[in-house]
Formats: C-alpha cells, structure tokens, sequence
C-alpha cells in the first residue's frame, strides 16, 4: 500500500478519491493540490443556481473544511502542479516545493475551449468553467441588458435559461443546425429549442462566419457579427465545449490521446500514476474504444475505482454512464452512450414535454435520453447495466413503464 498519495487537481474527482482512500483504511499522508482557492466544490450548479443566485457558495463545496482536517488531508490550494518528475517521483509546484509520492492521482479535469474569433480578446467576453468566472460574470450582468452566448451546448443553454430568468435580453448562436446536435437526437434538439423559443430566447442557428465587435475606440465588446447581421450585446459568452487537461501527463510522457488514457483500474501508462475524471480516456468494456466523458458520475465513479486499486483492491471501471442537465423547467437525462446504435426508438409525444428516446443495437439497449421523464431515466440505467435486450414495440409504447418491460440478457432473435 502507498505511503505518500498526491493528488493533483482540486475538483469532483478527487474529493471522491480522498473519501475512498480514508474510509478504506489509507493511514498514510495524502496531499490534495488545486490551482484554485477553493476547497473542491460543485460545478453543476455554476451554470444554474449559483449563476442565477438562488446558491449560497457554502452551498457549493462539496464537503466543509472540517471534513478535510478531520481526515488528515494536507491542502495546497491556488498552486499550481507544473512537473511530475517519474523518475524521483515528485511533483512540481509554482511555489517552487515539490511533493514526494508513493502514489499519484492526476484529477484535472477540463478547461473551456477557447474561441478564436476576431474580437475574442475584449472587455465582457467571458467562459464559464470555476465560481470566479461566475462570480465575475454575475457583477457584469447586474448592468447588462443583452447577453449572446455562442455554443447552444448544454452550458450555452443553461446559462441561456439562468440568464433569461434574470431578464436579459438572449441570443445563442449554434454553428450546427440544432442546438446540443453533439449528444441528443433531433427530438430532444427541437423539444429545447421550443422551451427556450417559449420563454423568449432568441435561437439562431447554422451561425457561419462570427466576430465579436467593440464600441468605438473601446475594448468593451458591443456586438456579435454573425453572417453580416449585428446582435448587440454587453456580455458575450463563449461556450464552445471543453478539452481535457492533460499537459502534465503528457508533458511526462505518460500517454495520451484526447485525454490522459488510463486502464479499466484508473492506471495510466505508469504503474505509480492514475487520473480520474474528465481528463481521462478510459476503456469501455460496455461500448468498446475508449471515451472521454465530462460528468459528475464519471468522475466520482473513476475516482473510486482508482483509489480502490491504489489501495490494491482490484476495481474495474465500467459503470452506466450518465448525465444530466436542466434549462428552465425541463430537464435532460443522458444514461448510457448511443454511439454504434442501430435503432431508435421514441417513447411518447416529444412536443408533450414528457418523452425518452432510446437508442438499441441489435436490440441491446444501448442509451436513454430522457426528457421530463425521471421514471424513464432510472430505469433506463439498470437495463443498460444488465445489458438487457428489448423489443423495439414494446419499447415504442410509452404507457408501459421501462421498468416494466420484458427484458433479457440475451439477443432477441
Ligand atoms: C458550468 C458547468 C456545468 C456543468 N453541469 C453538469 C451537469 O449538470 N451534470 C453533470 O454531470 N456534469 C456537469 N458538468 C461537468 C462536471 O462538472 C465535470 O464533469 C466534473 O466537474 C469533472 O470533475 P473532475 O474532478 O474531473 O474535474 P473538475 O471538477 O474540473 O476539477 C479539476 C480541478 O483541477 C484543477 N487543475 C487543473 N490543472 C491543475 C494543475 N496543473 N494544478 C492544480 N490544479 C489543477 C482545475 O482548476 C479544477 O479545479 C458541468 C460543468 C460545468 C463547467
């Protein structure tokens, strides 16, 4: 069993790690690293409540100080991990010290893709990744009137809905012809779109060329140029997706590929070194390939598995993946991955504002969004986990309850 356990990145994954390690007997030090001031914290609610300010901040934090000093978890918060030297087995912090490991858990998670668009640089283009981008962002829209967010992503939604609520003026610029094209069918796009058309956001999408304008002889951004037509703005938000934060693997030679990539136990490609969370590509069992996943319950699942094994308790990595996300008053739940699906099957009326759309292959249920339909959402996630085959009519039905339909483990013939 490791001694000295560092962990680099202060954020779901290794407040995962740190519960794991100490409630599975880890006496030794363990050492949490974060480039930002705070204690590891919720981001779900940024694009949410917090944004909209219904969450208190002691609100977000995933566990109290008292949690930590109780545990024995030495914190180094706002520095800044910039080396892992694998051959003495230390990492480098900006402070200039650098921590001996016996075992080490790489948890830094994404960053916001930048936009690089003419005018990207200005005075109230923002991103939206910490609670400082947030915070910043709630002090400017207290004298905003208009915000255009570019991305219909799920965050560009989100922010899109909290900042509605708010009484601003919104606009959202989509690239690709429906909003949330990347993960959601055609039925879920247009359900989205309808909840924000109806509660006055302005949706535009197949947006071409894009730059961002200031007012004269300022750097104050003023407008969104998008094919010719000018939409004025006083806060742009850029919401563009996110990439992993791997330079420190990869910068030690660890492998990566769009992601830092790990085994089925949370290893990287050095037997002292594991990652978790969104920085990760990890094997899937279940899907084949490997996958990168940027949610909650990735993070927190990886995590356990990886500390698990740090411990030397043999875990494997391959739970149902799932997400969730909220604008107004719907609500999405992605559970499982519809990559190499071969079937659709749509459960209900998807203007009904009540409906799932599942994805099969072969008639293995492979994923389930659901739309305003929890019901559907749990019980989509223990027929994936059981790999349950389904009849595609039985399916279509959607006064027969998921979790009341036949279901086997074996090919429907
Ligand atoms: C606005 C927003 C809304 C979201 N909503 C949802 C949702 O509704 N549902 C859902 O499932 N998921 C949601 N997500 C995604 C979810 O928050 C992430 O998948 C999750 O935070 C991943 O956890 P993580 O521990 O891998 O990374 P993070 O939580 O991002 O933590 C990583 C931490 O490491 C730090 N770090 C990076 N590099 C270094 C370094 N070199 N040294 C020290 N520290 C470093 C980062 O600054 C960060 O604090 C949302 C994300 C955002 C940004």
């Amino acid at each position: 069993m490791p001694e000295r356990i560092v962990i680099l990145g202060a954020g779901h994954a290794a407040a995962q790690a740190i519960d794991t390690l100490r409630r599975r007997g880890h006496r030794g030090s363990i050492v949490l690293v974060g480039d930002e001031p705070h204690l590891p914290y919720q981001r779900p609610p940024l694009s949410k409540k917090y944004l909209a300010g219904t969450h208190e901040r002691s609100r977000l934090l995933i566990r109290q100080a008292r949690y930590y000093s109780e545990r024995a978890i030495e914190t180094r918060l706002g520095r800044r991990a910039l080396q892992i030297d694998r051959r003495t087995q230390r990492a480098r912090l900006d402070d200039g010290s650098d921590l001996a490991y016996d075992a080490l858990l790489i948890a830094t998670g994404s960053r916001a893709r930048a936009l690089t668009v003419p005018g990207a640089d200005l005075d109230g283009v923002r991103y939206l990744r910490t609670m400082a981008d947030v915070d910043s962002l709630r002090t400017g829209m207290e004298s905003a009137r208009r915000i255009v967010i570019i991305g219909g992503g799920y965050i560009g939604l989100e922010v899109a809905a909290t900042c509605r609520q708010r009484g601003l003026a919104v606009t959202v610029l989509e690239t690709q012809d429906r909003v949330m094209k990347r993960v959601v069918s055609e039925e879920t796009s247009a359900a989205f779109t309808a909840e924000h058309l109806r509660n006055g956001v302005n949706i535009i999408c197949g947006a071409g060329s894009l730059e961002i304008a200031s007012h004269a002889g300022t750097q104050q951004v003023r407008a969104v140029v998008c094919d010719g037509c000018e939409h004025e703005a006083d806060i742009v938000l850029i919401g563009v997706g996110a990439a992993a934060a791997q330079e420190l693997a990869c910068d030690a030679g660890l492998e990566c590929d769009n992601g830092i990539v790990v085994d089925l136990h949370g290893r990287t490609s050095d037997a002292s070194i594991y990652a978790a969370g969104d920085c990760t590509s990890h094997p899937s069992a279940r899907y084949g390939g490997y996958v990168r996943l940027e949610s909650v319950d990735n993070a927190f699942e990886q995590a356990t598995t990886a500390a698990l094994n740090m411990l030397g308790e043999p875990a494997e990595h391959d739970s149902v993946p799932w997400f969730w996300s909220e604008q107004f008053d719907l609500k999405l739940t992605i559970t499982g991955l519809a990559s190499g699906h071969d079937t659709v099957v749509v459960r209900g009326d998807p203007t009904s504002r009540c409906f799932s759309v599942c994805y099969l292959r072969g008639n293995e249920l492979l994923a389930v969004e659901s739309v305003g339909n929890s019901k559907d959402a749990i019980a989509a996630r223990r027929l994936i986990a059981a790999r349950s085959h389904l009849e595609p009519h039985h399916l279509a039905n959607p006064a027969c309850g998921l979790d009341r339909l036949p279901a086997n483990s074996r090919p429907a013939n």
